[in-house]
């Protein structure tokens, strides 16, 4: 297992954490060997957006005394009124299935999430009524460690995090959702099938999001990953063949800020099947000549695939330019974090040849020489 610091949390999160979603209404003995499997694996982060008692308690009772070793994604709002996943704003709603939440976990939440904030409607009855300050309330009573929320929007979730009060975010990431413009309810295509019509690139609110993410410090854990499979599937891929498992984690975990790829896993094989990522090698985790297949009205756009090496100054391209475009954000006012991550790496753009191998690989066509030496300019 690998681990990432989640943000300006700091807290080290495993890149491959656990969703729990798909053991509700499962057997105990289930969901069981399933937790079981994931801290064996090292997972040490769990999404529990559930509001349901009796998965809550299957998980609690899986972990028993090894509660310690996982940090759990609590969700606030997330309730089950009408026998079915449903978000409350209504506080006393809210209250109680949080308080449920938090009884069943030993009185602490990492990761308190507010629940689905996705539209404008969303993001008022959550930061102009009592919601938010309950929120505040918790933290401060230490009832949750840390302020995140959850989101399918990349302009809402900008205008959250731009509240100064969310530490983290989980966002819904895989290739074909970010080729989607905000407008477009990204749900409603997971539900109908995903049309690659809509394709013109990498949408630039979502490259902002990402950017704005790591420029901020807000650590981010990536949820449908696998779009519920469709990308894995021949019959349902948007793009000219499948994804596979590998791809599609390596893409989520090569976005700004992403430190976790929560993975719905249901059986203790998935989660094997899950971690078998740690096994590939760059060659089955290269996307790009899938990404590369679609209308791409933003070329020249890194989407840090990695494909341009090797490089023999063996600079990390893909790292490089992600530094580059967090820092152009704003370049009066550069991140400590972004010059760090650049001075952590072991060859710079100031090493770049300009020997053009790598231009000539990718499929993007990406101005690389040109910013291995604007990074080298702005980032040294
Ligand atoms: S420069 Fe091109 S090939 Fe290299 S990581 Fe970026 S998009 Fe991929
Ligand atoms: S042009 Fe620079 S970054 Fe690209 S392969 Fe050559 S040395 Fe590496």
């Amino acid at each position: 297992m690998e681990y990432r610091k989640l943000g300006g949390t700091g807290r080290l999160v495993s890149v491959i954490g656990l969703g729990c979603e798909h053991l509700d209404r499962k057997p105990y003995e289930q969901a069981k060997e399933t937790v079981d499997a994931a801290l064996s694996s090292g997972v040490n982060i769990f999404d529990m957006f559930m509001p349901g008692r009796e998965i809550r308690e299957n998980i609690a009772k899986a972990l028993g005394n090894r509660r310690g070793q996982v940090m759990i994604q609590g969700h606030i709002g997330s309730t089950d009124i009408k026998q079915q996943y449903d978000i409350s704003r209504d506080m006393p709603t809210v209250k109680k299935y949080f308080e449920d939440i938090l009884r069943v976990f030993g009185g602490y939440i990492d990761f308190g999430m507010m629940f689905f904030i996705d539209s404008e409607k969303d993001y008022n009855d959550v930061f102009e009524t009592d919601f938010i300050k309950y929120v505040e309330h918790l933290k401060k009573q230490g009832d949750i460690g840390h302020i995140g929320f959850s989101s399918h929007n990349p302009r809402t979730a900008i205008k959250v995090i731009n509240t100064g009060i969310p530490e983290m975010l989980m966002f819904s990431i895989n290739p074909a959702f970010d080729m989607l413009p905000p407008d477009e309810y990204v749900l409603d295509h997971f539900q109908k099938g995903i049309s690659s019509e809509l394709f013109r690139g990498i949408d630039p609110e979502r490259a902002e999001l990402y950017k704005l993410c790591e420029q901020k410090q807000i650590g981010i854990t990536a949820m449908k990953t696998l779009g519920a499979g469709k990308l894995l599937s021949p019959e349902h891929s948007p793009f000219v063949k499948p994804l596979t498992a590998p791809q599609c984690i390596h893409y989520a975990l090569s976005r700004p800020s992403v430190a976790s790829v929560l993975l719905g896993c249901q059986t203790s094989g998935e989660v094997l099947d899950a971690v078998r990522y740690f096994d590939s090698d760059d060659s089955e985790r290269d996307y790009a000549g899938i990404l590369g297949s679609v209308r791409n009205d933003f070329k020249g756009s890194c989407v840090y695939c990695s494909h341009c090496q090797p490089c023999p100054a063996e600079i990390d391209i893909a790292s490089v330019n992600k530094c580059l475009d967090i820092a152009r954000l704003n370049i009066n006012d550069i991140p400590p974090s972004v010059r760090s991550t650049y001075s952590s790496l072991a060859h710079n753009g100031s090493e770049c040849t300009a020997c053009g191998n790598c231009e000539n690989r990718c499929p993007f066509g990406v101005r690389i020489i040109k910013n291995m030496e604007e990074a080298a300019g702005l980032l040294a």
